[in-house]
């Protein structure tokens, strides 16, 4: 399916977003390789997006070819032993759901995360562990293997685990189309899995106060001990607000759409935002949502 002109802001959480050139949702590797050839044709750029929970797409849209994984891409199946093989287009809850069904157990960490699988696996998510916070449980240590479309020969390759630089919502993966994925989970019980999965959304309470549209954390937590929010509610900047963007009072690190907010609004809150944080500690504050 393809589509001229298509609004983002009705394809990110945050609602933001001008219109895109072309919207592609192919369902099938022929179609994926069809919107690839649109775009080199048309001269366009090319953007893959899961469900655009990480996402702040500028009021001026983007003017080329993005895909969205639909179809074929959207299957989970069971694997041999504990694995499981997900197309890159299905989303996160959808994972956990059939884990559990599965009896399945060592992703309920990804519980209430939204956005898809490929998504998750370019943006490595992850959530501090339960029982030692000083820890994360980050996607990767359930992936073996990824299924990908490299776009510089458009050869489909199987990359294992070992072989993607994964880092702090970071896979290195930007110069190709993830498909699909294989995870290792371990067999266990479902009253287990139910408990952990429980215990993963009871920390997750506090996003259920936000309210408006948003993407989640606007920035990483640097290096320092810390966090992001801490530094930018410190700077004293809860509540502050730009247009219709403002900054949570329940977390600094996440900006609302609080009523027809523009990218611009997002942009200057942020800029405000690193600017004090670097005045005040001497920090700079790497975005985690990507911008386009
Ligand atoms: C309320 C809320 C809570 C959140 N909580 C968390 C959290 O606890 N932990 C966490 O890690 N994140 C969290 N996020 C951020 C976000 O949900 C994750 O980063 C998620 O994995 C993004 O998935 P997506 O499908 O929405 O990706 P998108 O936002 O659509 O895209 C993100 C990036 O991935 C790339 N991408 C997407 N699909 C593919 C693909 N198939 N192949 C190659 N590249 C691709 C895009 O080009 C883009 O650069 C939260 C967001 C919200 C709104």
């Amino acid at each position: 399916m393809l589509r001229y002109n298509e609004l983002l802001s009705g394809h990110t959480s945050f609602r933001i977003g001008g219109p895109a050139y072309y919207w592609a949702e192919p369902e099938n590797i022929e179609s994926v390789l069809e919107a690839v050839s649109l775009a080199e044709d048309k001269n366009k750029r090319l953007l893959v997006v899961g469900k655009g929970t990480n996402l702040l797409v500028k009021d001026e849209g983007f003017d080329g070819v993005i895909i969205s994984l639909a179809g074929d891409f959207e299957k989970i199946e069971k694997g041999q032993g504990g694995s499981i093989k997900a197309g890159a287009g299905a989303s996160v809850s959808k994972l956990v759901k059939y884990a559990f069904e599965e009896g399945l157990g060592g992703c309920e960490f990804l519980s209430g995360i939204p956005g898809s699988l490929g998504g998750a696996i370019f943006m490595n998510a992850g959530v501090r562990a339960i029982d030692s916070p000083d820890k994360f449980e980050e996607i990767k240590d359930i992936l073996t293997s990824l299924e990908a479309l490299d776009l510089k020969d458009k050869k489909i390759k199987i990359l294992d685990r070992k072989d993607v630089d994964f880092g702090y919502r970071h896979s290195g993966l930007s110069e190709k189309i993830i498909l699909g994925a294989r995870f290792s989970l371990k067999k266990d019980k479902k009253e287990n899995i139910r408990e952990r999965i429980s215990a993963f959304n009871k920390k997750r309470e506090w996003l259920a106060k936000i309210g408006f549209p948003n993407a989640g954390s606007i920035f990483k937590n640097p290096a320092s001990n810390k966090p992001a929010g801490m530094l930018i509610e410190s700077c004293g900047l809860k509540g502050k607000r730009i247009g219709g963007a403002e900054i949570s009072s329940a977390h600094a690190n996440v900006i609302m759409n609080v009523g027809k907010a523009t990218a611009k609004d997002v942009l200057s809150l942020m800029d405000l935002a690193r600017i004090q944080v670097k005045q005040k500690f001497g920090i700079d504050l790497e975005p985690e949502l990507k911008i386009v």
